[in-house]
């Protein structure tokens, strides 16, 4: 049923491009049509909020804004013609939209839904915001505004999971694990037998050495110039862990060197146009496969076309390549039938108004 009713809740808001997380009292909106509001009640900082928060060329003009893209909650309301979910639902919250009706979401070899260039215009499709703080409206971000207690959201945007799932732990199916695990097995396409290499080692990366490993690679190297990340990175399933600074050689000769041919896949999850070059060049030369999951925006890469005379390629993957919403429900359904284990991507949890230590945690590697 819809509703009038106005939310009065906390969120974390950031008032100016490259500012930290203020926690504020949002009024946040009833659904409009084909919305659906979402009392959340688990989130996380993804590498992408990090890099926003610092990187100028993520930086747009959408300020005041609520982010957070990885969450799950239980629906509180809905407005006029939403079909597929109601109160009381619980939900993943997706950046990456299903609505199920372009060309994308027709085709089944493609996840890209139109509607997640909605997200770009930071607002909802009817160019309105639901979120006020001190009068002011404040931007959505990536259909989704987790970082606060109660959002709004489209229904393309909403999956709806098992009613025994447990929010704490399935809403990394939200963004992290699926874009990594999904990047090695549908996007990859990793083969039984393989010899992978992952650079970068945070919840995405392990989530991609899990895909790996799932898809039977029996040789699973994971890169990261951050050591501590090596024993998490064995636990789920790297048979080696190699840090670049250890070496004076470029990290693609001293994979060669372990590999005698290069690796079957290799796997930039760190998005840095330089470490795309070192993890296109460490594959094999016949037909080996790099897919950058990395997020790679207001730069050019700078790569020989040399490289893909003998048969290389190289791929992008958006969240692993899952359509948004059957993607998420699937994931789900496996975690409940033990197919997959999320607790080693889980090292912290805090509440909403500590999301500042959160962000200290992060730049120094501690949270994945
Ligand atoms: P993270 O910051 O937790 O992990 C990055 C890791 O890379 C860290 O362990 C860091 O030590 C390591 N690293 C940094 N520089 C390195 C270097 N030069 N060589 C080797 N290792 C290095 O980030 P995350 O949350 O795991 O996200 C990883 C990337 O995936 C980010 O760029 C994020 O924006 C992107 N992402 C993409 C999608 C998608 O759909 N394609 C979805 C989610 C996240
Ligand atoms: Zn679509």
């Amino acid at each position: 049923m819809s509703t009038t009713k106005v939310i009065r809740c906390k969120a974390a808001i950031v008032w100016k491009p490259g500012g930290s997380f203020s926690i504020e009292e949002v009024e946040v909106a009833p659904p409009k049509a084909k919305e659906v509001r979402i009392k959340m009640v688990a989130t996380a900082l993804c590498g992408t909020e990090m890099k926003m928060l610092k990187d100028k060329n993520l930086q747009h003009q959408h300020y005041p804004i609520i982010m957070g893209h990885e969450g799950a909650g239980i629906v509180e309301s809905v407005g006029e013609g939403v079909s597929t979910v109601k109160a009381g639902d619980k939900v993943i919250a997706l950046f990456l939209p299903q609505c199920g009706e372009c060309t994308s979401c027709l085709n089944s070899a493609d996840n890209f839904c139109i509607k997640l260039k909605q997200a770009e215009t930071h607002l909802m499709s009817d160019g309105t915001s639901r979120f006020t703080c001190k009068g002011k409206p404040v931007y959505h971000f990536g259909n989704t505004s987790t970082f606060s207690e109660y959002t709004v959201m489209d229904e393309s945007s909403v999956a709806k999971i098992d009613a025994a799932a447990p929010l704490e732990k399935v809403f990394l199916v939200s963004c992290g694990f699926s874009t990594g695990y999904g990047g090695a097995i549908n996007t990859a396409k990793v083969t039984p037998g393989s010899t992978c290499a992952v650079f970068g080692l945070g919840g995405v990366g392990l989530s991609v050495i899990m895909g790996c490993k799932a898809a039977g690679a029996t040789r699973i190297i994971a890169v990261d110039i951050n050591k501590d990340k090596f024993e998490k990175a064995k636990e789920v399933g790297a048979t080696e862990c190699i840090n670049p600074q250890d070496y004076e050689k470029p990290i693609q000769e001293v994979l060669f060197d372990l590999t005698g041919d290069g690796v079957d896949f290799s796997f930039e999850v760190i998005g840095n146009p330089e470490t795309v070059a070192a993890a296109l060049a460490s594959c094999r030369e016949s037909h080996g496969v790099c897919v950058i999951i990395g997020l790679i925006i207001g730069v050019q890469l700078n790569i020989s076309g040399h490289l893909f005379f003998s048969g290389r390629s190289l791929k992008g993957s958006v969240y692993g390549g899952w359509k948004g919403r059957d993607g998420a429900s699937k994931l789900v359904s496996d975690y409940m039938a033990k197919k997959i284990n999320l607790d080693a991507l889980i090292t912290h949890s805090l509440n909403l108004d500590k999301i500042n230590e959160a962000v200290e945690l992060m730049k120094t590697g501690k949270w994945q």
